[in-house]
């Protein structure tokens, strides 16, 4: 499954994913966080549609997405980087 990381401490709350997340994955948490503010919960992951969206969207940077053959990759040594040497390569 894709892995969606938010870094709690690093929001501040704005709400732009909860908003704009295509798919709804994310609902404001019912804590707070180190500023005071809501940070998203993924509450439906499984939906992801691995757009990044989320990850463009947010201006703190609090949130990635690692996609399923990402995931893969790492296990077997080789991970984003050799992705994006094939990425570059293929232009
Ligand atoms: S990658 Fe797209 S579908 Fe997945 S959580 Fe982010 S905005 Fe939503
Ligand atoms: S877009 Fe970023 S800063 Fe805004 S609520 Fe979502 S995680 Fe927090």
């Amino acid at each position: 499954m894709t892995d969606i990381h938010v870094d709690e401490d690093l929001c501040k709350g704005c709400g732009l994913c909860v908003l704009f997340c295509p798919q709804k994955v994310f609902e404001p948490s019912e804590e707070l966080n180190k500023k005071g503010v809501f940070p998203p919960k993924v509450v439906r992951g499984d939906q992801c549609v691995e757009c990044r969206l989320c990850e463009l969207i947010c201006p703190d940077f609090a949130i990635s997405v690692t996609k399923d053959e990402e995931l893969e990759e790492d296990t077997h040594g080789h991970g984003k980087s050799q992705e994006r040497v094939r990425a570059q390569s293929a232009v």
